[in-house]
């Protein structure tokens, strides 16, 4: 009798320190702050363990949660797209987010790219006309405005627009990025008439910035940019008292130089090795401001990635691994060639071939009284004899493609009909795009492969338990989990699933 009331005492208890873990109805952290670290692979977590400090990623890897499998659930993984899904739990297909450029109906578009507003803290037209115009669902920040009776306060940071813009959603109070021609960051109109004070106060001390000088518009290819965005985000979370109100507030933070240093020297070398390490330092700085505004286990914190990126080929090929060049240029010029003698085309019909993805000019084609479906079966009967090509997919017919299932169902993620152009191709395993633009000693990413779609997922903080977990999980999990979590409503477009954090 006494072992068995030993064991329901004992089993009690556990169901009450799990229940305790998680938060209870009328229980809400003051802030959340959402990380995103653009081409972060999810190996870098473990290739620089042993040099991180306690404080800056190790503190959310040794005191937090992490999700050792997270996934990216569509394709292609770039930028945009990859800040879009995190915030919003959901894919292009629903979001509408289907790159970085895209066409829309066949008009070539910026992802934030807003004629109707204006830059706000300079007159730079390039830099500052954005908004989240293109962005058709609510990410967690509009669903935490909407629940607090907009009272909640949400702020982007970024040095890309998109990376700042994009996470703080329709309803954000403020994105700032970098206008780094005039080495200030902006906004648009579409937040705000003129900077707040303490944004002012802190782009005059940009201004006398000596190593921002030195390098200046180049400032993406150095450390100084997470050094930069790190000071911007901790003048917000001053300036504006985040987590100081009655209600949750949301700071989303997104450091770039990662993926520019990146693009240009690929994901091994001393660049990189810096640019994580300096990052470590930024994000200790970050905590640091966070536990003393906030308070240590008053704030929420989650960490992620856009996406990650592929070992630059001919480091690759050197060690005797599969590896090569896509050039999407000669393939673009091939394909019109192609097309034009076999349906005799006489204009151009190809928009564009964007992240893997063909755009075809369903106008030029209607016009030159050509047939879109045979353009189609056109240009995949010339790309199937293309060489390092996996798979060659109509989207339209996608769902009947004799691909696998995984990769059948990424594809469907990424499309829009609208947005995502025509035909989607995915280039053999270790091989990407390569163009004019490309660095030799780069990288880049946009595919389905582990390299470019297994990204960190961390969560710290607030009623966050320490553990970690290697089942599946995907990019879309994040809004859900954080709306669960704060016991609001997913964003509106939410197919991702709240996860559960076991010890
Ligand atoms: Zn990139």
């Amino acid at each position: 009798m006494k072992k068995v009331l030993f064991f329901w005492v004992a089993v009690c208890s556990m169901l009450t320190a799990s229940a305790q873990q998680r938060p209870q109805f009328g229980e809400k952290p003051k802030l959340v702050v959402g990380i995103v670290v653009d081409q972060m692979r999810w190996d870098y977590l473990s290739r620089y363990y042993n040099k991180f400090g306690e404080d800056g990623f190790r503190r959310l890897i040794d005191q937090g949660y992490s999700f050792d499998n997270c996934l990216i659930n569509y394709l292609p993984t770039v930028t945009a797209i990859g800040h879009t899904s995190a915030y919003t739990g959901t894919t292009p297909a629903f979001h509408g987010i289907c790159g970085n450029n895209f066409f829309i109906d066949g008009k070539d578009t910026y992802c934030c790219s807003d004629k109707t507003v204006q830059p706000v803290g300079s007159d730079n037209q390039k830099a500052g006309c954005m908004s989240p115009v293109n962005l058709l669902s609510t990410t967690i920040g509009d669903q935490l405005r909407l629940h607090t009776d907009f009272k909640a306060k949400v702020i982007g940071v970024s040095y890309k627009d998109r990376a700042s813009i994009l996470p703080a959603g329709h309803s954000g109070n403020a994105a700032y990025w970098l206008d780094t021609k005039n080495r200030q960051f902006i906004t648009s109109t579409y937040y705000m008439q003129e900077l707040p004070q303490w944004a002012k106060a802190y782009n005059k001390q940009l201004a006398k910035n000596k190593e921002f000088e030195k390098v200046g518009k180049d400032v993406g290819l150095y450390p100084l940019t997470g050094h930069i965005t790190t000071d911007m985000a901790i003048a917000a979370l001053k300036g504006e008292r985040l987590g100081q109100g009655e209600e949750t507030d949301m700071l989303c933070v997104s450091y770039s130089q990662t993926d520019v240093i990146g693009h240009k020297w690929g994901t091994r070398g001393d660049h990189t090795d810096e640019v994580y390490l300096e990052l470590d330092k930024d994000l200790t700085r970050l905590f640091a401001a966070l536990d003393e505004q906030v308070g240590r286990g008053n704030y929420l914190v989650f960490l992620t990635a856009d996406h990650g990126a592929a070992h630059n080929n001919q480091f690759m090929q050197d060690n005797k691994l599969h590896a090569g060049k896509w050039a999407s240029d000669n393939v673009k010029k091939e394909l019109e060639q192609y097309i034009a003698s076999k349906l005799g085309a006489a204009k151009p019909v190809v928009l564009g071939i964007y992240d893997y993805r063909i755009f075809l000019d369903h106008q030029g084609i209607a016009e030159q009284g050509l047939e879109l479906q045979r353009v189609k079966d056109v240009a995949i009967e010339y790309l199937r004899q293309s060489p390092n090509l996996s798979f060659v997919v109509d989207y339209e017919k996608a769902a009947m493609a004799p691909v696998s299932q995984f990769l059948r169902e990424r594809m469907i993620n990424g499309y829009n009909f609208h947005r995502s152009g025509d035909i989607i191709v995915c280039v053999e395993p270790g091989y990407y795009e390569y163009g004019s633009w490309s660095s030799p000693t780069g990288t880049t990413h946009g595919e389905w492969n582990p390299y470019d779609a297994h990204i960190p997922l961390l969560f710290y903080g607030w009623k966050v338990p320490h553990g970690a977990s290697p089942r599946e999980v995907h990019i879309t999990d994040i809004a859900p989990t954080v709306c669960a979590w704060l016991h609001i409503q997913q964003p509106n477009a939410c197919i991702g699933e709240a996860l559960q954090f076991s010890k």
